[in-house]
């Protein structure tokens, strides 16, 4: 087993990031902290634990602990408590992953996606943009409460030949999927707003969790709904995005929405969404990425550059915003002065990859080593307002009194060292002991 800063040295192979990161030495524990065991069968326990340092949000208290019944308790130990001594450890709330694709049953590959995400310390994830036919299937697989946890939207709501048409088009011809998974399954088409309304409780029944809508320079929506050139390259017109939410909000559902250029970030944030889920110019500065589809009027950069009057209304209205910078936070001009606008607005940034294989740890570490962001700001974005943004009406994100007691103990304080978040010894979950400390391989 790689350690999480192996990993992404191997997978990013871009030199001049590998000597950024070498320079800046933040995160310099490469040689490979031994992953904890996960333990699928850990059964319900009433727990005293004693002897840890506890994250209240800003720093660390020492005390000990009640979990009764799954949730944490001021009270006395209870009476059949096991007592677990944490032995100084740095006790914070689970990690959350608010972007990614891999978690579906058709892939077949959960189980040794949930083990990763769980040794990782992510508990909580979000899948945004789901095929209805599978999701049942998906949702079985994490029921159970020693797997991870995952919030799903339906299909994604988008405008005619809007993204992410193609990737249903592309499995279609594939064969794995059918000419139905198109339109009214992974997606929906939606010309006009009679055609939202019409077609509304189809969508919300569904999302399980919440409705994810796509803008795509959505202030040129009127001249790339005419161009061919730009099929896939649109999304919604920017203009229902309002009604969809009051829709949804009426239906108990959450808004995410998909964006490219800081005019969508704009447009998101008045329109009343719960959850964007990109930066603004997210794919600007990948090394060897190219741009399908017309470049916008203004050129790709400054078509995603944010103000701080957009970040202060985004800080105003409390939504969420999903980092998918990766590794190119460190590099790309415009995701810097984005993540900047965003942190110094007070914005709830919340980390999220959107990634289809198994890369949980990469864009913390990629925050991380920024350079942005202090080791308390790392500690909540990850372990507090990502999972607080995926269930935001589950007592989690907090060790306090009446929440689910779900907890890692870490080797080591991630406020001095936030090298220390790959360092788990210990994992609850709702009272079940599901990471116990890894053992040495034998050489
Ligand atoms: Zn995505």
């Amino acid at each position: 087993m790689k350690s999480p800063c192996q990993r992404n040295f191997q997978q990013n192979q871009s030199a001049a990031l590998v000597g950024i990161v070498v320079a800046l030495g933040v995160i310099t524990a490469c040689s490979g902290p031994v992953p904890p065991t996960y333990n699928p069968g850990a059964g319900p326990e009433n727990l005293y634990l004693t002897n840890g340092q506890w994250f209240d949000g800003n720093r660390f208290v020492q005390r000990d602990f009640s979990v009764i019944d799954g949730y944490f308790s001021d009270g006395p130990a209870p009476d059949d408590a096991r007592y677990i001594d944490l032995d100084g450890g740095f006790v914070v709330p689970p990690f959350g992953e608010a972007h990614q694709h891999n978690i579906d049953a058709d892939n077949g590959r959960f189980e040794i996606l949930n083990q990763a995400y769980l040794q990782a310390g992510v508990f909580y994830l979000r899948n945004p943009n789901n095929l209805p036919r599978t999701l049942p299937r998906t949702i079985e697989l994490v029921a159970s409460v020693t797997t991870i946890d995952a919030a799903f939207s339906g299909g994604g709501v988008t405008g005619p030949g809007g993204h992410p048409v193609q990737i249903a088009k592309r499995n279609v011809s594939r064969g794995a999927w059918t000419r139905q998974d198109v339109d009214g399954g992974f997606v929906y088409e939606i010309d006009d707003r009679a055609e939202l309304e019409a077609r509304w409780p189809m969508i919300s029944a569904a999302a399980p969790d919440f409705i994810k809508t796509y803008l795509l320079y959505s202030e040129e929506y009127a001249a790339r709904a005419e161009d061919e050139a730009a099929k896939y390259w649109r999304g919604l017109d920017p203009s229902l995005l309002h009604r969809v939410v009051e829709l949804a909000h009426a239906d108990g559902l959450r808004v995410s929405t998909h964006i490219e250029s800081a005019a969508d970030f704009r447009t998101a944030v008045a329109a009343g969404v719960d959850d964007i889920i990109h930066m603004p110019g997210f794919r600007t500065g990948i090394p060897g990425f190219r741009h399908e589809g017309p470049e916008p009027a203004s050129g790709y950069a400054a078509a995603a550059e944010i103000t701080a009057t957009d970040a202060e209304a985004a800080a105003a209205s409390g939504i969420n915003v999903a980092t998918t910078v990766a590794a190119w936070a460190i590099l790309a001009p415009t995701a810097r002065h984005n993540l900047r606008m965003l942190r110094d607005a007070g914005v709830k940034i919340v980390v999220g990859t959107d990634r289809y294989e198994e890369t949980a740890t990469d864009e913390i570490e990629s925050l991380a080593l920024s350079g942005l962001f202090s080791e308390l700001d790392l500690l909540r974005m990850w372990a507090v307002d990502t999972p607080m943004s995926i269930f935001p009406d589950r007592k989690i994100g907090r060790l306090a009194d009446g929440y689910e007691a779900s907890l890692l103990v870490l080797d080591g304080n991630p406020l001095e060292d936030i090298d220390a978040i790959f360092r788990i010894r210990l994992g609850i979950k709702q009272g079940h002991v599901i990471l116990t400390p890894g053992q040495h391989a034998e050489n």
